[in-house]
């Protein structure tokens, strides 16, 4: 009986190594911004949101300006991002949080005014809860400068009922 010759075998290519061969995932992103020229550095965010690697911008909702909840110093400015990503939930979190040490945020004490906000809402139909990172984001439903935009954008993720909750809240499209 012939030998079949056992060559070596190749290294299995591992799967995922390159994040843009993942599919991807759909993500709502929020920004918010009350200092310096807030809704410039929005939309320098939105921008550079874009361009992350891993990262593509879908749609971005208007501009709203809101005055600040549990926080202090100048109205807020906010808007959310609609974006595909190959990255995982935890990378995005990352990038996100590159970014706003990248607009200079400082954390000098809880809900401090902040040049730069990006909090991961949505991420796929996901659900976390490790020490690092909740998603859906913990208060996404109580804040009108959340739903508002994200509504104007997926209209199917946010109920009237949900718009009602929040009706209170001043809060003006730009
Ligand atoms: P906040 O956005 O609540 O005003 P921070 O931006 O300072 O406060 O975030 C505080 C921490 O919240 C971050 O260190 C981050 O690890 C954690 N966190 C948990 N879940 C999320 C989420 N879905 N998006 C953004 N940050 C989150
Ligand atoms: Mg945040």
């Amino acid at each position: 009986m012939a030998v079949r010759q056992v060559t070596a075998a190749r290294p299995l290519r591992p799967i995922d190594v390159n994040p843009s061969q993942r599919t991807a995932v759909i993500a709502y992103v929020a920004l918010g911004a009350n200092l310096g020229d807030a809704a410039q550095t929005v939309r320098d965010a939105l921008t550079a949101l874009g361009r992350t690697p891993g990262i593509r911008l879908v749609q971005a909702s208007s501009l709203y300006r809101t005055a600040p909840i549990d926080s202090s110093g100048p109205d807020y400015i906010n808007a959310v991002a609609e974006v595909a990503t190959t990255l995982s939930a935890p990378d995005l979190l990352t990038a996100l949080q590159a970014m706003e040490n990248g607009a200079g945020r400082e954390r000098p004490y809880r809900n401090a005014p902040r040049t730069l906000d990006l909090d991961l809402l949505l991420y796929g139909s996901a659900r976390i809860d490790s020490p690092a990172l909740t998603v859906p984001h913990p208060r996404m439903w109580e804040r009108a400068f959340v739903l508002m935009p994200l509504h104007e954008m997926a209209p199917g993720l946010v109920s009237d009922e949900m718009l009602n909750a929040v009706s209170g809240q001043a809060i003006q499209r730009m």
